[in-house]
Parts: C-alpha cells; structure tokens; sequence
C-alpha cells in the first residue's frame, strides 16, 4: 500500500516549548503542517506566526478531558500524526514533595497524553500513515536524584506505548518514545535555578560533556512522526549524550 501520501499533519502537544518548538519548526520545514497546542494559547499563537502558514495554533490543556475532546474532535481527518511533546517537571527530593505536585505531574504526563491518544486514535487509523509519538525522558531510564515522581510519570509512558504498538501494529500504526536528556533551555534553567553549581556537574556527567540542543531532539522526533519511519514501532529512544546506551 502506497503511505504518506496525504496531506495531514502532525499535532505538537507543548508546541510552545523548547522542544516542541524544534520540532514544530522542523516538520513545518519539510513541507508538512503543524497544530502547535499549549496550555499557553499565546504562546502557541505566537509560535504558529513565527512558523508561517504551514501552522496553526491551539488551546489544549491536557488536565481538562474536555479541552483534549474538542482538539481531537476539531483536528479528526486533519491529522496524521501526534507527537506528546507537553510535561511538567517539578525536581524536588522525594521526601520534600506534596501530593499535589504528585498529581499534577501524573495529569500532565501520564494522564493527559493517554486520553489524548484515545480521543485521537480513531481518527488516526484512516491516515496513510499513522504515527504517535511520545516525549519521555532519559531520566525514566536511568534514575535522577530528585525526580522520582516526574520519572515515574514518564516511565510510565514506556509501558503504555509498548503495549498500544503491539495493539495497532496491524493497523501500520507506529507508536515510539523518545527520551531526551537534559536539553539547553527553560526546563533546564528552571529545575537548576536554586543550585546553579549542579549545572557543571550535570555536565560532568554527560558522556558527550554538554547538554543537548533542542534541534538535536527535534530531529528524531520529526522523522519518527514522519512516513519514512514506516517500520520502527515500541522502541524507546534516548538522545542523552551517551548518559543511556542500550
Ligand atoms: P518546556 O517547559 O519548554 O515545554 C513544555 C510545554 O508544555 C510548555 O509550553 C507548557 O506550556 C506545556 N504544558 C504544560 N502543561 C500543559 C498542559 N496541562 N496542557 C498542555 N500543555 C502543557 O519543556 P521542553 O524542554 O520543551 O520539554 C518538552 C518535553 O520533553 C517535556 O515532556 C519534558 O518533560 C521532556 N524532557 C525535557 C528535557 C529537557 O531537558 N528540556 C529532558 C527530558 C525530558
């Protein structure tokens, strides 16, 4: 069957963000439309402008089941792809954390992106070539002092993904996790902002001795949600600088 002939795009969840800026600015590159969707409508707006015609922009807030419904519902048949690009990090030791930032953290990137994905997921199996796409982090695979719950929550997203790819495969469905590590930008600032001097060490630890930059994660993400990435399904996949290898 010939795929990747439609004109859909691809919906960018956190398209206001570092990353998902990258990515939306990659695949709007290429030729391909983008709806960047944020909790930040302006931001969102803001972003579709710079991008250009090929951009649209959209209020989603992945806490609120009915802003997820009215996107799905908006975008069905538009869409090809779904790349699950928003989160909420909030570093904090364990002991020191509240439920609430627990739950808060569960809605966004656990919760949200799953009923995202069931709302979207109908829509999605007529498009020539159907891909979802879900931004997780390398600190889910390796452990991070401080971000039990926020990896708890991400790993999370390992197993939910595994098993949706088993489920489409027939379908020509591809669903794959990409795990940044830690990436130039305003997570990174803010998580570091009360221990400036964990920045150095941070970087210390990275095998390739720098963080990464939000183009570098933005590339894979691109192609994954893209037709060429036609037989790659479940995987996970780290762009950490060599901090995961497997
Ligand atoms: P970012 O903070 O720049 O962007 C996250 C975006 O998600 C923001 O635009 C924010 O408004 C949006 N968002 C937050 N809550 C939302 C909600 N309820 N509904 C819809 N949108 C919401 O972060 P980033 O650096 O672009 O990170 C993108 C993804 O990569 C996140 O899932 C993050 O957890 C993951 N990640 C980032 C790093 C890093 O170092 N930057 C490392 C590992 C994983």
């Amino acid at each position: 069957m010939a795929r990747g002939s439609d004109e859909r795009g691809v919906l960018i969840t956190g398209g206001a963000g570092d990353i998902g800026r990258a990515v939306a600015r990659r695949i709007t590159e290429s030729g391909v439309g983008v709806v960047v969707a944020d909790v930040d409508a302006a931001a969102a707006k803001r972003v579709a402008g710079e991008l250009g015609p090929k951009a649209t922009a959209a209020h989603l807030d992945l806490t609120d089941a009915d802003s997820i419904e009215t996107v799905a519902r908006t975008l069905r048949g538009t869409i090809s792809a779904v790349v699950h690009c928003a989160g909420l990090a909030i570093v904090t030791p364990f002991l020191a954390g509240s439920v609430d930032h627990w739950d808060a953290m569960i809605e966004v990137n656990l919760r949200g992106p799953m009923l995202l994905t069931k709302a979207l997921l109908p829509g999605l199996l007529d498009a020539d070539s159907a891909r979802v796409v879900f931004v997780s982090s390398d600190g889910a695979r390796a452990g991070a002092g401080g971000e039990a719950v926020y990896a708890a929550t991400k790993s999370g997203l390992f197993g939910f993904a595994k098993s949706l790819a088993r489920e489409f495969a027939r379908e020509q469905v591809t669903v794959n996790v990409v795990c940044p590590g830690p990436i130039e930008g305003q997570l990174v600032t803010r998580t570091m902002a009360h221990h400036p001097g964990n920045l150095a060490a941070l970087e210390k630890a990275i095998p390739m001795k720098r963080l990464g930059r939000p183009d570098e994660v933005a590339a894979l993400i691109a192609w994954l949600a893209s037709p060429e990435a036609s037989y790659v399904t479940g995987q996970l996949i780290s762009v950490s600088g060599g901090i995961t290898m497997s």
